[in-house]
């Protein structure tokens, strides 16, 4: 109850601070309705709101790019699936070129106070942009590109992220916005495979998305009694495909009309090379002669209606985003907004980036058990 208290923000509090935010990388469900919080919490707390369109590519161009928003510039959208703001990989970001144009962009229509919804990249940038922030007013400045006045004004930049992505790739948070609906799609799919399978006693091989997360490979496999899964993070004993014959016919012997193998898309053996679904089927075909089909799943499964979890995510996230933004000081070190149990709490950002970008190297450097480890529960 206190806690509650504390946390009360008075509405119209922040009068007139410029806010924008925008969707990098990725598109994932549910970062609708991340925007949508973000826009009507900073509205309701009395701010200048913005969207900043086709992510930083829009920050960098500026122009119509950059679009104050309304209430009711987020209505009728937490029920759609992508992102109705645009989100684009944009190089001239990763050049100080391109920050410094983005850098002038923001100090003109007086934004100072950014949310970016994202994957690891697009925290990594605005990262960097926080911390170039004051040089990069400095060298507006000295080219006269904005005056004496805006330099004071706009000289604290304070940045939140959210992480949007299908993948549930990020270190710190328990879900990822997108990962909820996603794992629904690819339910919805391996249910109708699964009666037409069952129908003609067949394996089927289903690849689902994840280059370097096993996430969704893994909660398929749980949820749809899965034989076999394959994961980036853990590759398979040396002597996989004994062993998968083995579990293939071990089913069948037991009374089992169908075999379902899930291949995450980023799954590798223990040298690091891939294993493909593929391969896997070879596998399959050559020593046990099932009748053995693959899909892959791809684009669907970023696709259509985000669920009620990602929109509830969402919500709460874009909610104390704002929050986050309106309580940073000097000191404040940019944040993430995670989800910790039930709780949407606040992590400092490079951290958990750095942590994100650990795995990989785990990875890289075939230490599976440390990347199983770094992933976290
Ligand atoms: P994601 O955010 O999904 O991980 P990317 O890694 O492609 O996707 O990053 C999205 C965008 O973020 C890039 O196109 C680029 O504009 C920006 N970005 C990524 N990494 C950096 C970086 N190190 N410095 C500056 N900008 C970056």
């Amino acid at each position: 109850m206190e806690e509650d208290q504390k946390r009360f923000i008075e509405r119209g509090s922040h009068k007139g601070k410029g806010l924008a935010v925008f969707t990098s990388g990725g598109d994932s469900q549910g970062m609708n309705a991340a925007v949508r919080a973000v826009v009507r919490m900073a509205i309701y707390l009395g701010c200048k709101v913005f969207f900043i369109k086709e992510g930083y590519q829009g920050m960098v161009d500026g122009g119509d790019n950059i679009e104050e928003a309304n209430w009711s510039s987020v209505s009728s959208i937490i029920h759609k699936g992508g992102t109705v703001i645009g989100s684009a990989r944009c190089m001239d970001f990763k050049e100080r070129a391109g920050r410094l144009k983005a850098a002038c962009n923001l100090v003109k229509r007086g934004i100072t106070n950014l949310v970016v919804i994202g994957g690891d990249g697009s925290l990594t940038g605005a990262n960097l942009f926080r911390q170039e922030w004051s040089s990069l007013l400095d060298e507006l400045l000295q080219t006269s590109q904005i005056n004496k006045t805006e330099r004071e004004k706009y000289k604290q930049l304070n940045i939140v992220g959210m992480v949007g992505s299908i993948d549930n790739d990020f270190c710190g948070t328990d879900m990822t916005i997108g990962t909820d609906s996603a794992l629904h799609r690819i339910m919805d799919a391996i249910d109708a495979i699964v009666s037409t399978a069952y129908s003609h006693q067949r394996t089927f091989i289903m690849e689902v998305m994840g280059r370097h997360c096993g996430y969704l490979a893994l909660v398929t496999a749980l949820t749809s009694e899965a034989d076999y899964v394959f994961i980036p993070e853990m590759p398979p004993p040396r002597d996989w495909p004994t062993k998968l014959c083995n579990k293939l016919e071990q089913e069948r012997t037991a009374g089992q009309r169908l075999n379902i193998i899930i291949v995450s898309e980023g799954a590798i053996d223990r040298d690091g090379k891939p294993i493909t679904a593929e391969m896997v089927k070879q596998v399959v075909v050559d020593n046990l002669k099932q009748d053995t089909r693959i899909t892959v799943l791809g684009h669907v499964q970023r696709g259509g209606a985000p669920s009620a979890f990602d929109r509830v995510l969402g919500c709460r996230m874009g909610a104390e985003a704002v929050m986050a933004l309106m309580e940073a000081t000097p000191e404040t070190e940019a944040c993430v907004v995670s989800l910790d149990g039930n709780q949407a709490v606040r992590l400092p950002l490079m951290e958990c980036v750095e942590k994100t970008k650990a795995v990989a190297k785990a990875m890289a450097d075939k230490e599976w058990e440390l990347a199983v480890q770094l992933r976290g529960r």
